[in-house]
């Protein structure tokens, strides 16, 4: 059984950025992703831009320039992925899901059982784990009838689909508006259900939120605030608002109400997880959780966030702090906090 010092788990961001910083401290380690790298910046929608500015998301040290000296989008952003990957030539064994950790007999390491994509599982030993699995690997449920129709999506994807046609989006942050204000510029018939009485400025990008609140205001694109859908038919949407039940027609319905983390690694771990976001335990100075030689970092350490305060842009430090804890050093300064929204 090929045996490690160390297992990554998880190639995002920052998942990337700790293989490029143990490839340099030359610590001897595996990276596994169950899907390709980057992955949850992979379903954005076409051309979606980062909330972050481009230093704040780049990573290793390596510049993330674009052609035109704006935030990167989906596809840069990607890209740059890539190109920090064959940059340090680093090895990630992608489509290779982690499906089972057990400390081993010796109690000095873990086994590890990968199920890579098409081919028989396989077995690792490593002395320590990192586990920098994200915190939206799924989409949420609404938990309601007809929510799995297959005019139904989570995910925005092109615009063009929704050309000259009704949708109705669900939801009222980034995802949600990013996704009105693209369909009504592709030529769509656009409304908008929302839980609340008004879009919440501080949580949607800067550059979105007048020039929806402008539609709404002019009714070219409809808004049901304070309104929660009930059930979905092949043509319409029941609402509920205040007691009362309506209908809104739509041909499509883009359910756009956020994602959950996937904790089954934790949980097979046995690594506790706290509070309503059920976020991983950890000790905030190396990083590592409630089971010893297993560590965590990026925004895994958030859990599934309601309101989002652990973007990419503040877990850089998790990867200095990381590979300190591995090579027995002291852990550096915490940084100042960031408060949301990212900039
Ligand atoms: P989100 O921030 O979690 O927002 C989910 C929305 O759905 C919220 O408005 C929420 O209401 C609503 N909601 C949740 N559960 C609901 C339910 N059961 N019924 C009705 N409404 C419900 O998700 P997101 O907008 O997809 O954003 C996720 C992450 O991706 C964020 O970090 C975001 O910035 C990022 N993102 C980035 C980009 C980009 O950078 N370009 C684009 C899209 C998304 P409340 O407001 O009441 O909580």
């Amino acid at each position: 059984m090929p045996f490690h010092d160390v297992a990554v788990v998880g190639a995002g961001p920052i998942g990337i950025e700790l293989a490029v910083a143990l490839t340099r401290a030359g610590i001897d380690y595996v990276h596994f992703d169950a899907r390709q790298i980057g992955y949850t910046i992979s379903w954005f929608a076409p051309q979606t831009r980062f909330f972050s500015s481009n230093e704040r998301i780049a990573i290793a040290g390596v510049p993330l320039m674009t052609p035109d000296q704006n935030k990167a989008t989906r596809e840069q952003y990607l890209a740059y992925l890539r190109t920090v990957v064959e940059q340090f030539d680093l090895k990630i064994n992608t489509y290779e899901r982690i499906v089972g950790i057990e400390r081993d007999a010796a109690d000095d390491a873990f086994v590890l059982n990968s199920q890579p994509r098409g081919t028989p599982p396989r077995k690792w030993r490593a002395r320590r784990i990192v586990l920098v699995t994200g915190g939206t690997d799924h989409p949420r449920r609404l938990n309601i009838p007809g929510e799995d129709l297959p005019h139904v999506s989570k995910y925005f994807n092109d615009p063009h689909d929704y050309f000259r046609k009704r949708v109705l989006i669900i939801g009222g942050k980034n995802s949600a508006v990013e996704a009105a204000l693209r369909c009504f510029q592709a030529g769509a018939d656009v409304s908008v259900s929302y839980r609340r009485e008004r879009l919440p400025e501080r949580s949607i990008k800067y550059w979105l939120l007048p020039e929806m609140n402008s539609l709404i205001e002019k009714d070219r694109i409809r808004a049901y605030f304070q309104s929660v859908p009930t059930r979905i038919t092949s043509t319409h949407v029941t609402l509920s608002r205040g007691g009362e039940t309506f209908d809104v027609p739509a041909d499509f319905v883009l359910a756009l109400v956020g994602y959950a983390q996937d904790t089954t690694l934790f949980e097979l771990a046995g690594v506790e997880l706290s509070g309503a976001c059920r976020a991983p335990v950890f000790d905030p100075r190396t990083m590592e959780s409630s089971i010893r030689g297993i560590y965590v970092a990026g925004t895994a350490v958030g859990g599934t966030q309601d309101r989002f305060t652990v973007f990419i842009e503040n877990c850089h430090v998790h990867v200095e702090r990381i590979v300190n804890a591995l090579m027995g050093v002291a852990p550096p300064a915490a940084p100042a906090p960031i408060a949301e929204p990212e900039s």
